[in-house]
């Protein structure tokens, strides 16, 4: 798979620590990787290893440098190492790195949280973004006592078995497992709708209402690459929802600190009842959260009865990361800056692929952005699974030779952070147009 055209351009002397290193790898760890996004499957080839980061860069144990747009796949907004950050890691470690206990610093990263997300008014830290919405969902379930699900296609909430459902053939609302592993039982009280369907959703309403606990989503997808919410779409899911009883549950893991530093409810104006988050809320270190209406969330143990708990949950390095960078980023507020900086690289990555003739959409919410190899725009699954793989691929390995590292599959969005400067976005831009014209030549 993948295209052998342009993988075989990489000079394997500038590539060959990497290359010995994932066949080790290999040998270790299932498919070399320790979570499937890293292992370049949707592009073909080997992933490369790296040493270290600095601002936007990321550098290989091959001593290759890359512009880096994964930003470890959206928790980086203020670039790799940023000295604040690393300073709180450093001095927090030195006190003890866990003790199962309050600390002061757990009730500082909860605030800055309830202060940033206008809908959440109490907050539980986990460790990362799957256990925030297995969590969330569990709430919901045990607060409405209702069991049912919904979710939509082409969103992603972590490996939560009862979220790992595909869209059955038939019926549009009758999910099935998409894991061996995951129980036809588990996947029954799950629905996977369409997203930006507002129609389909008032249907599934009217049919399943009073069964339903809860409506999963995210506000901007980032995980069927960069696709943005209709206005219908949102005000259907928050109209619904309130008219049959269920929660509204906002899964801004990626969101969150984002495309705003109230998260897409705050630059989109909706009001969910529980509000996922993890990725930049931890600053580069394991976090999650879920938070919400004071009335929902006192239903958790041990204010209420709903189970959840964690040995490391509100870990002292991880919360003294996530405080850092909220700091940073509600102090040094670099939002209208990372706007400017991702309307120059979406307006060159399109001028760029319109100038080769390569059919292509650009879609952007503030610093996630994807090129879709596809000229009808995303709005949903169906359409984003359209898109010119091949192309997609043959894109992301030329841009690699040019040290510019891009999200390894059509289906996840780029990130831009903070640290990136107009020189990088534009040596970006030109390397896409070299690029891009070379693939409309094949
Ligand atoms: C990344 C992500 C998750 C899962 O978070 P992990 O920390 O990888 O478990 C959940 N929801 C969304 C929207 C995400 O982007």
């Amino acid at each position: 798979m993948g295209a052998p055209g342009f993988s075989g351009n990489i000079d394997p002397n500038r590539r060959r620590r990497s290359q010995a290193a994932f066949a080790r790898a290999k040998q270790l760890m299932p498919g070399g990787v320790n979570s499937p996004a890293r292992a370049f499957g949707g592009v073909g080839g080997e992933p490369i290893f790296f040493e270290r980061g600095d601002g936007a860069y990321l550098f290989d144990i091959d001593g290759n440098r890359y512009i880096d747009y994964i930003g470890s796949w959206g928790p980086m907004i203020l670039g790799h190492n940023h000295p604040h950050v690393l300073q709180a890691v450093q001095s927090a470690a030195a006190r003890g790195t866990s003790f199962g206990a309050p600390t002061l610093a757990e009730n500082e990263l909860a605030e800055l949280i309830i202060e940033a997300v206008p809908s959440v008014e109490k907050v539980r830290l986990v460790n990362s973004g799957t256990e925030a919405t297995m969590s969330a969902l569990r709430l919901a379930r045990g607060f409405t006592s209702r069991d049912v699900v919904i979710k939509f296609a082409g969103n992603y909430h972590g490996h939560v078995d009862s979220l790992l459902v595909a869209a059955g053939s038939s019926a549009a609302t009758l999910g099935v497992p998409n894991s061996p592993g995951v129980t036809s039982g588990t996947t029954k009280d799950t629905l996977v709708l369409s997203y930006n369907d507002p129609a389909g959703l008032e249907a599934t309403f009217a049919e399943h209402g009073p069964r339903i606990a809860a409506v999963i989503f995210e506000p901007v997808v980032g995980n069927m690459g960069c696709v943005a919410p209709t206005a219908d779409f949102l005000s259907a899911l928050r109209d619904l929802t309130v008219k049959h009883g269920a929660l509204l549950i906002c899964d801004e893991v990626m969101t969150g600190f984002r495309v705003a530093y109230g998260g897409a409810q705050s630059r989109l104006g909706i009001t969910p009842d529980l509000t996922t988050l993890g990725k930049i809320v931890g600053g580069g270190l394991p976090v999650g959260a879920y938070g919400g209406r004071a009335k929902i969330m006192d239903h958790v143990l041990p204010a209420g009865k709903v189970f959840q708990a964690g040995t490391l949950s509100g870990n002292p390095l991880a919360t003294a990361a996530g405080i850092a960078t909220l700091k940073l980023l509600r102090d040094e507020s670099p939002y209208a800056k990372l706007e400017q900086l991702s309307a120059r690289l979406a307006a060159g990555l399109d001028r760029a692929a319109t100038v080769a003739g390569i059919p292509h959409t650009v879609a952007r919410v503030g610093s996630m952005m994807t090129l879709f190899f596809n000229p009808e725009a995303v709005t949903n699954w169906e359409v984003a699974n359209a898109c010119d793989v091949e192309q997609f691929s043959k894109y992301f390995w030329g841009l690699l030779v040019q040290g510019i590292y891009m999200p390894c599959s059509q289906f996840e969005a780029l990130f831009v952070s903070a640290a990136h400067r107009a020189a990088d976005i534009d040596a970006t831009v030109s390397a896409a147009a070299e690029v891009l014209a070379k693939i409309a030549r094949i």
